[in-house]
């Protein structure tokens, strides 16, 4: 039987694999409509993306015709904190995706929570939009604790999005726990951490263990979507062999402070392509994406020395890491290596 994960309050029942549309960003509209249409085909019926993935709405709505729209659940989402703002991304939004309403619709990682009558007035907004049945569902994605907890309390969302992976911590677990108690639907981002997690296999073991969670795995090739669709014909458990033990091995290597990737520490005053600067040493020692040493890579890393500790960046990251610090320490690695790279 296929897993499903009931979204809180919504009514939503959603295939176990969520679809995250960063992705399909950086395909051609030919090879996204393929994508999308074989994760349709396949049983995959939520598929979250947002107005700031530049095109990743044109592109559910070139794949999704008025017959499969009422089949499957959208959910997407908009940065703006003005009232006018958000009106105009969700007409966009409305138009792009080729549909006249979107399943749930969220507030985009805002160093706030919206609320009725506050003086943003963008929650008002989205009530109007579900009176007039432009939106069904008002959910909130965030990258920080206390801003999501915030919501969860607040009875005023009915999904929640947030970062959530076997390299969560306590408080991340007891956040999916509060969610589950207050009927909010939970939706993980960076199932696979930013791509530091290559183990697929246990990342969908681990989701499985949590029910009531929608993870939306961010696809762009057919094999991954083939991956994906075979955990819902073979569902991959905690006591497979070697699952368990490459958990704990990401778990032990990965501990601590690490960089997600997620780029909110941008831009940089001194063009320091921090997502990549910052976790340089794990995409090496994983061989993710493989081309580590590539000149592109190499013109990222000389750019570190740069960094005049201005710490624009540190004020940005959700996360509270000490970036010039973790460059500069990914940096000795990289260049370390590098030169060992060189001498083969
Ligand atoms: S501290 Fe360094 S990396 Fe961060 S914004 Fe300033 S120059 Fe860039
Ligand atoms: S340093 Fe922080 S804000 Fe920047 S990409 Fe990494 S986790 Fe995100």
């Amino acid at each position: 039987m296929r897993m499903t994960v009931k979204l809180g309050s919504t009514g939503i029942v959603a295939d176990k694999n969520g679809f995250g549309c960063l992705p399909i960003q950086r395909v051609d509209d030919a090879t996204a409509v393929k994508i999308l249409r074989g994760a349709y085909e396949g049983g995959v019926n939520y598929y979250d993306t947002a107005r700031g993935y530049t095109d990743s709405e044109h592109k559910l709505g070139l794949a999704f015709d008025k017959g499969m729209r009422e089949k499957i659940f959208i959910a997407t989402k908009s940065h703006a904190s003005t009232a006018e703002g958000l009106l105009a991304d969700l007409n966009t939004s409305l138009r792009e995706l080729n549909t006249d309403y979107i399943d749930v619709y969220q507030f985009h990682n805002l160093s706030f929570v919206p609320r009725p009558g506050d003086e943003s007035g963008i929650y008002d907004t989205l009530l109007e939009a579900k009176r007039q049945g432009k939106i069904r569902h008002i959910g909130l994605t965030s990258h920080r604790l206390p801003i999501a907890l915030e919501a969860v309390e607040s009875g005023l969302y009915e999904t929640l999005q947030f970062p959530f992976s076997y390299l969560s911590v306590g408080q991340d677990i007891a956040l999916v726990e509060r969610c589950y108690a207050n009927n909010v639907g939970f939706v993980a981002m960076k199932s696979l951490s930013g791509g530091l997690i290559s183990n697929a296999r246990g990342a969908w073991a681990f989701m499985a263990e949590h029910p009531g969670v929608l993870p939306i795995w961010g696809i762009q090739r057919m094999e991954e979507l083939e991956e994906f669709l075979g955990y819902q014909k073979n569902p991959p458990v905690m006591e497979e062999e070697g699952i368990r033990a490459g958990i704990e091995r990401d778990r032990k290597e990965l501990d601590g402070e690490f960089c997600r990737g997620c780029g909110y520490c941008k831009p940089c005053p001194m063009g320091i392509d921090i997502s990549w600067a910052a976790r340089i040493e794990w995409f090496v020692k994983r061989g993710v994406p493989g081309h580590a040493f590539s000149e592109e890579f190499q013109n990222i890393m000389s750019k570190v020395s740069d960094c005049v500790e201005c710490r624009q960046c540190v004020s940005r990251c959700p996360y509270g890491l000490d970036i010039p610090e973790l460059i500069k320490r990914h940096n000795a690695f990289y260049q370390e290596a590098l030169a060992g790279y060189r001498k083969l």
